[in-house]
């Protein structure tokens, strides 16, 4: 394990967190890079969480092999990696906590019967609210879903709409009943929803400050939300640019991005400063990983990245 800087700034811990659903491809690689150089500019900690929640979805190996392949570029987590899959019991507490502040209620309804009532939103359909009175029907294992309309609480409620400064976007604001709806927190096949899982882990942990792709931007106001009913403390994000292919799709498994090359980490590396708009060097071209690094970590500079939303691939 890396030793600790003396100096080390107990005001910042970063964190990123992948899904092993395959193997690290050039837009996971920007988020892994960006969140570490933040840190470590900064005298953080940085830490690997493995988001192996979503089990249907995980693939056998993925885990170590991002790990290995983070390993490959000089990024070890400060840190023990912790993994969502074996985490339930807090997410459970969280979700206890929500029910006695009758913050969520369980819900019955099918995919379809969403589909048939729903107006569609930002992020796919908002559920119109048929449960929040109780279940239409009953179900062995109901999905539970967080209330984001002003209902009648003995507790203050977040207000909305849900704004906050990200470092990089500026001001964001959306409006949760409106453009996102009552989501699912725990899903019908038991298994605990990303939105539910990343905040409870990200108090657990102690993150400050959340380094990420803008391809979660919107899930953004969920989480700060979520963070205000549980009472957490709300860490500053800073959302990156989202690499594209040609077709103008985010790089993912299901856009068949390449996995990263292992093979020569400096040209990598050095993609990745140009896509993140570092303008490192050319003579950095002949150094060790360890120098490209050493320059990136002190030359970091998040206001020198233009253009949010989306950027090629380079
Ligand atoms: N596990 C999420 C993903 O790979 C990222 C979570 C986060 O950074 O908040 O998309």
């Amino acid at each position: 394990m890396r030793k600790k800087l003396s100096l080390s700034n107990p005001a910042y811990r970063g964190r990123f967190a992948p899904s092993p659903t395959g193997a690290l491809h050039f837009g996971s690689l920007v988020a892994a890079v960006g969140s570490y150089l933040d840190a470590k500019h900064h005298h953080g900690t940085w830490l690997v969480r493995m988001e192996d929640l979503d089990t249907p979805r995980c693939v056998a190996g993925a885990a170590e092999d991002i790990l290995r392949t983070l390993d490959a570029f000089g990024l070890q987590s400060d840190e023990p990696v912790i993994y969502q899959s074996q985490r339930t019991a807090a997410y459970e507490e969280a979700l206890l906590k929500l029910q006695a502040i009758d913050a969520v209620y369980p819900c019955c309804c099918t995919r379809k019967e969403i589909a048939d009532s729903a107006l569609h939103g930002i992020e796919g359909f908002v559920y119109p609210g048929t449960c929040r009175n109780g279940m239409a029907h009953q179900r062995v294992t109901p999905a539970w879903r967080v209330r984001t309309d002003q209902y009648p609480s003995p507790f203050p409620l977040p207000p909305s709409p849900i704004a906050f400064v990200d470092a990089l976007q500026g001001h964001i604001s959306q409006n949760l009943e409106s453009e996102i709806g009552d989501f699912v927190v725990k899903r019908a096949d038991g298994l605990f929803a990303y939105q539910l899982a990343v905040v409870v882990d990200d108090a657990f942990q102690g993150i400050t400050h959340i380094v990420r792709g803008a391809d979660l931007l919107d899930s953004t106001p969920r989480q700060i939300y979520l963070q205000r009913l549980l009472g957490l403390r709300i860490p500053q994000y800073l959302h990156l640019p989202v690499a594209v292919n040609n077709a103008k799709e985010k790089l993912s498994k299901q856009t068949l991005a390449a996995p990263v090359d292992e093979t020569h980490p400096v040209r990598t590396l050095l993609r990745v400063l140009e896509f993140l708009q570092q303008h490192p060097p050319v003579e950095l071209a002949g150094y060790d990983l360890k120098a490209v690094l050493d320059w990136a970590i002190a030359n970091w500079d998040a206001t020198k990245i233009r253009g949010i939303g989306t950027l090629p691939a380079l």
